[in-house]
């Protein structure tokens, strides 16, 4: 006996296989392989957005003082949240991931061009 790998029941003899794994019914490969397909959309999806996100931070890092380009990095990082936590509102922990982000993109952004080390790292700490 196997078990099924949709649902788990018990199969004594017969079923459906795909590759190596067994199906009580052609019904339940059916299902598997949908809830699947469903998963990997779900996970491009989410996928999209963190590119999105990454897209609007290196924009926003070649303009830090552009406050439309803050918005669209900090809206784009709430979308990639939500879908992170399966569509549900994101989380104070959340907002201060993405801020810290947006933080890092336009500090980075401004050490570039001066050639400092940004407020509040090790370096400038020493020099205090
Ligand atoms: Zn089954």
């Amino acid at each position: 006996m196997v078990p099924c790998a949709h649902c788990g029941s018990q199969i004594l003899f017969g079923g459906a296989r795909l590759f190596d794994m067994r199906f009580c019914n052609s019904g339940c490969r059916g299902r598997f392989l949908a809830a699947k397909e469903a998963l990997n959309a779900q996970t491009s999806t989410t996928d999209q957005a963190h590119l999105s996100y990454r897209a609007a931070l290196d924009q926003l890092r070649k303009a830090p003082e552009d406050p439309a380009l803050r918005q669209r990095a900090l809206e784009a990082g709430r979308s990639y949240a939500a879908l992170v936590r399966d569509g549900s509102a994101t989380t104070v922990f959340d907002e201060v991931a993405v801020s810290n982000d947006i933080e890092i993109a336009c500090a980075t952004a401004a050490t570039a061009r001066s050639g400092r080390a940004p407020r509040g790292s090790p370096a400038s700490d020493r020099e205090v």
